[in-house]
């Protein structure tokens, strides 16, 4: 038998038999136990070694268990509404193109009336919120560039729900109302772009819609960003904005070709979602990012922890979707919104189809050797839309009713030990109920294992930490909890 299960959850009603093997030491951590009501009892046993690896090493804790959504959240998937989602995605593709360097005041056709359209939609959603939402068109003026030939006036729609008890804190969810044709430069031809990336506004939008009603704890943002396909610009101006506010900005995720899982060969994918997440961070200061490779922590970026988050939150039993982590910034010759908040420093991550039909991305309107090119809405699956944005609902709220992620979480490199101490402190806001130790082999994807440790800031694992990565994350006293803080050892 390779471990006992630990005790110390409160719904874990079997006798416990604390012994050395599972976890001590810190004092709060054996006795708090008050946090940790998602762990489920009873199922922490690894399975005798197989030789396969994974199983080793044993260690203490429960098996971490995919997080079931509360009554609220189950409420808000329940409201999104694929009907809307394909509203939306017609009308922005009836507005013949959506390119960057088109009209800007033509109320019919062109990126302007588009970008009216989306900011009284997003208003008129903002007036079921009591004074909490507020939408925004803010814009700067790009200097001519590679695909920017002339000044050219970018704008964002951004509707945001203030948080109530934190909200400096954010999460941020966007998609990019830009389109484009088969040249990038050419600003008159049609350009529908439901696929790309009509298809990711519908989802902002539609959460925005669901969520406007509701209170969060963090501040959340739904953003229809511009100039992507000219470089990213919209992004990059709204991360800006939200450095230069000092915005501690925790996670943000761009819907980006969320509109079909259907690829160039027929063959269908209807439950999976992509999600590119970065390894090591390009912004982290070079003495870090050494100490980085040292320890071993190039799966273990902020980047990498809003991925494992989605995939606890956003699994099919909540969604009806599964989430397809993949450890790459981007596919192969593309680039998206969320680069342009990396670059700022926060933790971003991208959500794409599984599949990939290039006769409608970038592709003039037009038929050729019988075939249909163009980013048409007829090619969508609004079904499919409908599902990447309940993944979205089902990671971005929790995110933002769960405390900010833990600070300085440090772990203990002084001697030479065979179990492992960490240390942190608490991140802004409404202190948490408590902590969570969660850990996992080092050559795992996600976390294995989790450890209620209480309402400390330290704690000591029998576990070494040569063997297993070691997480620390922060629980509300509702259950939920923030993505999980690798730690680094103390700064020389
Ligand atoms: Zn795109």
């Amino acid at each position: 038998m390779s471990q006992q299960p630990t005790g110390g959850t409160p719904n874990d009603d079997r006798p416990t038999a604390p012994n050395r093997r599972n976890f001590l030491l810190s004092s709060a951590a054996v006795t708090a136990g008050a946090v940790g009501t998602h762990v489920l009892p009873g199922t922490a046993a690894a399975q005798p070694g197989n030789g396969a690896g994974n199983d080793w090493p044993d260690g203490p804790g429960e098996r971490v268990r995919p997080h079931q959504p509360d009554a609220e959240l189950r409420a808000i998937l329940a409201e999104v509404d694929e009907q809307r989602i394909e509203a939306i995605v017609r009308k922005l593709a009836s507005f013949g193109t959506r390119h960057t360097l088109s009209a800007q005041d033509d109320p019919e056709r062109g990126v302007g009336a588009a970008r009216d359209w989306i900011a009284e939609e997003m208003r008129r959603y903002a007036e079921a919120s009591g004074g909490r939402m507020t939408v925004t068109v803010p814009s700067y003026v790009q200097e001519p560039a590679s695909r920017i030939p002339e000044p050219t006036r970018i704008s964002n729609v951004v509707a945001t729900l203030r948080g109530d008890t934190d909200p400096n804190r954010v999460y941020v969810v966007s998609g990019h109302y830009d389109s484009r044709a088969s040249d990038p430069m050419d600003a008159t031809s049609d350009a529908p772009g439901a696929d790309d990336d009509a298809s990711g506004v519908a989802v902002a939008m539609e959460l925005a819609r669901i969520t406007a009603t509701r209170r969060s704890q963090a501040t959340l943002v739904f953003a229809a960003v511009a100039g992507e396909e000219q470089g990213l610009y919209g992004a990059a101006f709204l991360a800006r904005q939200f450095a230069e506010a000092g915005s501690d900005v925790q996670g943000m995720f761009t819907c980006d070709i969320v509109g079909s899982s259907t690829a160039d060969d027929g063959t269908r994918d209807p439950r999976s979602v992509r999600l590119f997440a970065q390894g090591p961070p390009t912004t982290e200061a070079p003495e870090r990012a050494e100490t980085r490779r040292t320890i071993g922590g190039d799966n273990d970026s902020p980047a990498r922890q809003l991925g494992r988050f989605v995939h606890e939150n956003g699994h099919r039993s909540a969604t009806g979707m599964d989430v397809r982590v993949i450890y790459r910034l981007d596919r192969y010759l593309r680039g998206g919104d969320h680069r342009a908040f990396l670059e700022e420093g926060f933790p971003a991550a991208r959500f794409t189809e599984p599949n990939e039909d290039y006769a409608h991305q970038h592709q003039d309107v037009r038929e050729e050797g019988g075939v249909q090119y163009g980013d048409l809405p007829e090619f969508c699956d609004f079904g499919y839309i409908a599902g990447v944005a309940r993944v979205n609902a089902a990671t971005l709220w929790p995110l933002a009713q769960a405390p900010s992620v833990p600070r300085d979480v440090v772990v203990d490199t002084s001697g030479l030990t065979n179990d492992t101490t960490l240390s942190w402190s608490p991140g802004s806001g409404t202190a948490p109920e408590g902590y969570e130790v969660v850990w996992r082999p080092t050559a795992e994807p996600f976390w294995t294992h989790v450890i209620a440790v209480g309402d400390t800031t330290s704690a000591t694992i029998d576990l070494s930490k040569d063997n297993v990565i070691f997480g620390v994350r922060a629980v509300a006293a509702s259950g939920h909890r923030s993505p999980a803080v690798f730690p680094f050892p103390p700064e020389a």
